[in-house]
């Protein structure tokens, strides 16, 4: 391990004996969150009041974090703005992506989307009852789904199931050379691997900052929209905080200029001080060296559980280049297997219906966990450890 990795792995508080192969769901605790957001309490919230809003800088919040964001991901600042969750910036970004193409009905996206992403797309269908249609089609059918009647292309880069990569670069020019426009989720991109979204030409962009970017639960969303856009860009959710002029308390809308427009309503100043401390982290490593370490920490997860592990069957795609940061295997106990694991301090996740699920994040993961961590599903899948009742009662959170 490089210092650089052992330096952030010292900035998270992890529990001890615990190998914690989940940051792509929930990130874990930065040291410096925990002190940072008894800090906005106390002196800003307890000392200042609602002066803190001028005094403590809690009003430009969304908007300079948006720029720390924007760094990994390949945006210029000020195209990026906090808010909300995830679910709600993928519908604005919808909304005002299909304003934008007012001649044309169809939104495409891919069988491996996760659902919410889908399921604000349908929402929105309905709501503006205007005839349009999401075709949702098997990820690798999407290239040759990319018409002329497009309006747009929601996709996610990585799929949350199989980790699968979508070519960002290259769809989007698609989308463009059939008169799209094209909306990217980074909710398993932002923190994982490198993500380049001007270069890419990407129109929208959205993702959350709780998985790889390890602002805690319930953090905030982010969405970009591509400069060139901004002006034109119609907010949908035409909330208070992103009217031109939110303290003229004006009855009628008007958008705010840039990316301010995209912010809805109060932002959450206690989430975003975790965040603010959570990417401290990041600014002292470089997206691709986290990728370097990411690859060849899936590949040898690989590896080691193919060699020990005959009953489980890889689902991600074997050439890195079209895998994102996590590593996903197929098996009828899937659930079960999880949870024995997790009894044995291997915290993965599972999705239904049968896949086992293991994220990989260079910042607070080792290779020598990595190792300890094939050892001990090898032990779980030959001794058939999971297969007791215990294990196959269902929570509400798999
Ligand atoms: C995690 C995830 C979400 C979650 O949305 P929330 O509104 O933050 O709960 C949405 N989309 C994708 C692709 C995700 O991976």
């Amino acid at each position: 391990m490089t210092d650089l990795f052992a330096e952030t792995r010292a900035a998270f508080d992890l529990p001890e004996g615990v190998i914690y192969l989940d940051g792509n769901s929930l990130g874990p605790l930065p040291r410096a969150a925990a002190a940072r957001i008894a800090r906005t309490v106390t002196e800003e919230w307890g000392a200042m009041l609602i002066t803190a809003w001028n005094r403590a800088g809690w009003m430009e919040m969304p908007r300079r974090l948006g720029d720390r964001i924007g760094r990994l991901i390949g945006a210029a600042p000020g195209s990026v703005v906090l808010g909300d969750t995830l679910s709600i910036k993928v519908y604005q970004a919808l909304a005002a992506a299909l304003a934008l193409r007012p001649g044309r009905r169809v939104i495409l996206s891919d069988s491996g989307n996760f659902p919410t992403d889908l399921y604000m797309a349908e929402g929105l269908v309905k709501t503006l009852d205007a005839g349009h249609e999401l075709r949702v089609v098997a990820p690798e059918d999407i290239a040759a789904a990319i018409d002329d009647d497009l309006a747009v292309l929601m996709l996610t880069e990585v799929d949350y199931r199989s980790g699968r990569r979508h070519d960002m670069a290259a769809l989007t020019a698609r989308a463009h050379a059939a008169g799209a426009l094209a909306i990217w989720d980074l909710a398993h991109s932002a923190g994982a691997l490198p993500v380049d979204l001007a270069g890419a030409g990407a129109d929208f962009a959205v993702g959350c900052t709780y998985k790889y970017l390890n602002a805690g639960p319930g953090a905030p969303a982010f969405i970009y929209v591509a400069p060139a856009l901004q002006e034109a860009a119609q907010p949908a959710l035409s909330g208070w905080l992103g009217h031109a002029a939110p303290f003229a308390f004006d009855p009628a809308y008007r958008p705010g200029t840039g990316i301010e427009r995209m912010r809805v309503g109060t932002p959450p100043v206690l989430q975003m001080a975790a965040l603010d401390a959570a990417l401290d982290i990041w600014d002292r490593v470089d997206m691709g060296a986290v990728r370097t370490r990411s690859v060849e920490l899936t590949e040898a997860f690989i590896r080691g559980v193919e060699a020990t592990c005959p009953e489980l069957a890889l689902v991600s795609p074997r050439d890195a280049d079209r895998r994102g940061s996590q590593v996903s295997f197929r098996h009828p106990e899937g659930y079960a297997i999880i949870q024995a694991l997790i009894a044995r301090g291997v915290i993965g996740d599972f999705r239904a219906p049968d896949i086992l699920r293991f994220g990989f994040t260079p910042l607070y993961t080792t290779a020598a966990e990595v190792e300890a961590a094939v050892a001990r599903i090898a032990e779980v899948m030959s001794g058939r450890l999971w297969d007791r009742a215990e294990f196959r009662q269902r929570a509400a959170v798999t």
